[in-house]
């Protein structure tokens, strides 16, 4: 019976453990994480008020023991040894392994700056941290963001749905700066400056002071101050990497992975955040943070430990935001200006595509639109979808390029749903998951048997 090893309970590890026991009942499981299993893309629905804490959990005791996983939540692996084929936990305990599976993810970088640990400061990367920061946040609050970021703009989402005044800084010269250009983002700006959200780009906050009634001030480069309620740091991440140092795991940015999510070590995989896999636009290898990929390389990864031979494509760089009420996305390499590339401006509405070209074949774009434009955000489902499919447009390029907002008919012409729906990740359709989050709305973090001890735990 072979024995699996899970370290991290995020989405790449949960879909892992779910597509290892979709092949194979018998096979012995535990899973080691340091926190409860969720879904971190829940928490700002949480933060918003939209969804109870529950919501965001993907597991509980019952779910674990229902697929015969032991569980070991609240623990941390400090070392591997691959020669050994076993790891070691906080506790100096060891655990060996027939496969091993790393889905640590990633943690968001530390700002160096005075007053950044004070109280009030968050990086809104935990449930931990979303249950504190709601303690302090409500309408009347004034948030301070550091980083203009895919993650940090989801969060302002959601403090501005709850009405909170909110200030977005950016270091970099235009909001959103890896995922849009600087056309779409001024667009971007425009937006959020009439929806009362305040931008200053090109500087740096130098220090936050703590004043005795809990209200920061924010001291920024160019000399000027910000004054906020609650701060939340949003100034990027790095991968989890950090307790495999010296077990001669090839690593770059992330842990080097194959098509089939495995590492230099052939029973070691590596999935999610903390993954750098193939890239299916470059062929090369990269970091995709986002959940889509930790799902696919947990799949991809699980399906291969319990004896499989599952090849990955690669995963598409897709970013998807509501900004204050403004979709935005970007996909694939929507930054090559050498390409040949399609545009359509629309300041006013405001309604931005660049559509970037090699030969026939779409390989990236951007796509801007308010969120009632329902074909707009039609024409970025099948965008998403052509450049997925790698679709060769042929004689359809022309019409796209002389009209950039008719995609429905290349669409269907080149039959590309139908490619799509033939091309799944496992080369059958995804399983159903058997958790609900609780029907309770509220529950009380502290009193939550949070899987701890579950089955052998
Ligand atoms: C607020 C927020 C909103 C987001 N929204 C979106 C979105 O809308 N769309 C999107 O695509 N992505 C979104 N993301 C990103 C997405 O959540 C991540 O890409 C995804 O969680 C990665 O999954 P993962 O399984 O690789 O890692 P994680 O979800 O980070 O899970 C890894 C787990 O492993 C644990 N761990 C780490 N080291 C150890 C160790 N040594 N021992 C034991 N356990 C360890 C971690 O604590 C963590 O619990 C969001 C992220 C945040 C923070």
């Amino acid at each position: 019976m072979a024995n699996h090893v899970i370290v991290g309970g995020g989405p790449g590890g949960m879909n892992a453990i779910e597509t290892i026991r979709g092949y194979d009942s018998e096979a012995s499981i535990t899973l080691i994480c340091d926190e409860p299993t969720y879904a971190r893309m829940a928490l700002p629905y949480f933060i918003s008020g939209d969804v109870s804490e529950d919501h965001v959990l993907t597991g509980d005791n019952d779910h674990f023991s229902k697929l015969g996983v032991t569980t070991k939540i609240g623990s941390r692996v400090t070392s591997v040894d691959p020669g050994a084929n076993s790891l070691t936990l906080g506790d100096g305990s060891t655990l060996s392994y027939d496969n091993l599976l790393i889905a640590t993810g990633s943690s968001p970088q530390k700002l160096n700056i005075p007053g950044a640990d004070g109280d009030g400061v968050y990086n809104l990367w935990t449930i931990d941290d979303a249950r504190k920061a709601t303690a302090d946040l409500n309408g009347d609050a004034e948030v301070a963001f550091i980083g203009a970021g895919f993650i940090g703009f989801i969060i302002l989402n959601a403090v501005h749905k709850i009405g909170a005044k909110a200030h977005v800084i950016e270091l970099d010269g235009q909001v959103l700066p890896r995922m849009l250009d600087p056309q779409g983002a001024s667009l971007v700006d425009s937006w959020l400056d009439r929806q009362g959200v305040s931008v200053s780009t090109g500087v740096s906050v130098q220090s936050i002071d703590h004043g005795a009634d809990g209200k920061k001030t924010l001291n920024m480069s160019d000399g000027s101050t910000i004054s906020a309620d609650l701060v939340i740091m949003a100034t990027g991440i790095t991968a989890n990497i950090g307790f495999l140092d010296g077990t001669g795991i090839a690593m770059n940015q992330g842990i080097l992975v194959n098509s089939r999510c495995q590492t230099n070590h052939a029973n070691i995989y590596a999935a999610g955040d903390v993954a750098e896999g193939p890239d299916r636009s470059t062929g090369k290898n990269a970091v995709h943070a986002i959940h889509p990929t930790a799902v696919d390389h947990g799949r991809v990864a699980g399906a291969n430990m319990a004896g499989q031979d599952i090849e990955y494509g690669g995963s598409l760089s897709m970013n998807i935001l509501d900004v204050c009420g403004l979709q935005c996305a970007s996909f694939g390499v929507w930054k090559e200006d050498s390409e040949e590339v399609t545009t359509v401006v629309n300041a006013t509405r405001p309604v931005y595509r660049k559509l970037v070209w090699s030969g026939n074949i779409l390989v990236g774009a951007i796509m801007i639109g308010p969120a009632d434009d329902m074909s707009m955000l039609n024409d970025m489902g099948m965008v998403k979808g052509l450049i997925q499919a790698g679709t060769d447009l042929g004689a359809w390029k022309n019409h796209i390029v002389a009209n950039p907002t008719d995609i429905r008919r290349p669409y269907v012409a080149t039959k590309t749903a139908s490619r799509l729906l033939e091309n799944t990740v496992l080369g059958k359709p995804a399983a159903y998951r058997d958790y609900q989050a609780s029907t309770a709305s509220t529950k009380s973090w502290e009193n939550r048997d949070l899987l701890v001890g579950s089955k052998g735990g």
